[in-house]
């Protein structure tokens, strides 16, 4: 019975010594198959992973048992991983590092892809025709341009709006719904510039930044950029022909005016009038200057009654720039301003 017993107790324990050695003989296997398979990459660094340095887009991390820790190219098969698009702002950022071209602005400055091409370069009157285009320089702004707005609609007359919405501060959402007002509502919009700065100030790259941060927050707002958005008011009327060449380039005919309403002397309706009729040739066309952040109520009622009265019809300053087309709209006589240098 004892050797029995004895007999016994040997197999049980050599089942058990048998179990434990299969148990770890399967760990050991599983160990040594997941290490072989283990993938490696720029993230899996450890004694099994040898750690990158920081790879270009051309080329992935290839580390592990069967790499060295380098960077290598990407195999035609392989997915490279999407590359973050840069920002407008970015574009920005770099083109305003670039050294100023002056002297060859050209090869630096992107052509917009625009339906209508510039035929007119620059303008200070619509022709010899009796027309009159309102124009509003310096908004959206907050408080004055929805009473302008209200007005022009009860006069039933579309305006000309110069955009200009960060020359106080950084443009509001709100400026952004006045300016969709505006649209919405027939007007014409174009271009002030972001920022207002004086364009004989910066260099063609800079000029041109703020000719597409303009164009970026028009679209933003409105979803795209108006086909018209194509004439440039440089802002205090300060150009000169690098101004012109680089605004023609970039597909913007260069607008002034011809009468001055000098509103931003704040000397009231009597004084604008007279502004008005002093510069006013009957049988000509005119581009009326005004400010939205000066204007006060019910001025415009008296404006255009000035010229209605006179045999004027209203049109806007792509209108205008549609009249001067096949004609010379630069007139170098005094009143109408126009870059000579
Ligand atoms: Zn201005």
């Amino acid at each position: 019975m004892q050797m029995t017993n004895k007999t016994s107790n040997c197999k049980k324990f050599a089942s058990v010594i048998f179990i434990i050695i299969l148990i770890c003989s399967i760990v050991v296997l599983v160990l040594i198959l997941k290490t072989t398979n283990k993938e490696c990459d720029s993230s899996t660094y450890g004694s099994d992973c040898l750690p990158c340095p920081v790879c270009d887009s051309n080329t992935r991390c290839d580390s592990g048992k069967n790499g060295n820790g380098t960077c290598i190219p990407y195999q035609s098969s392989e997915q490279q991983p999407q590359t973050i698009p840069q920002t407008p702002q970015t574009q920005q950022t770099q083109q305003t590092q670039q050294t100023p071209t002056q002297q060859t602005p050209m090869p630096t400055i992107q052509q917009r892809n625009l339906v209508s091409n510039v035929e007119t370069s620059e303008l200070n009157f619509c022709g010899m025709t009796n027309v009159v285009a309102l124009t509003f320089d310096d908004g959206p702004n907050e408080q004055r341009t929805p009473l302008i707005l209200q007005e022009l609609a009860s006069l039933n007359i579309k305006a000309t709006f110069f955009i200009s919405p960060s020359n106080i501060r950084s443009p509001t959402t709100r400026q952004c719904e006045i300016l969709r007002n505006m649209v919405n509502q027939g007007h014409n919009i174009q271009s002030h510039t972001f920022n207002h700065f004086d364009l004989q100030t910066l260099d063609s790259i800079q000029l041109q930044n703020e000719l597409t941060t303009l164009e970026n927050w028009v679209s933003s707002c409105l979803g795209s950029l108006p086909n018209n958005f194509n004439i440039l008011r440089p802002p205090f009327g300060s150009g000169n022909r690098n101004v012109v060449s680089v605004a023609n380039y970039m597909g913007y005919s260069v607008a002034t005016w011809n009468i001055d309403t000098k509103d931003y002397e704040q000397r009231g309706l009597d004084s604008i009038l007279q502004n008005i009729e002093s510069q006013y040739r009957p049988g000509h066309s005119s581009i009326v200057l005004m400010h939205d952040h000066v204007y006060e109520s019910r001025f415009l009622e008296h404006i255009v009654n000035f010229f209605i009265t006179r045999g004027n019809r209203f049109i806007t300053m792509s209108e205008c720039l549609n009249l001067c087309r096949n004609n010379s709209c630069r007139d170098a006589r005094p009143g109408y301003p126009f870059f000579a240098s």
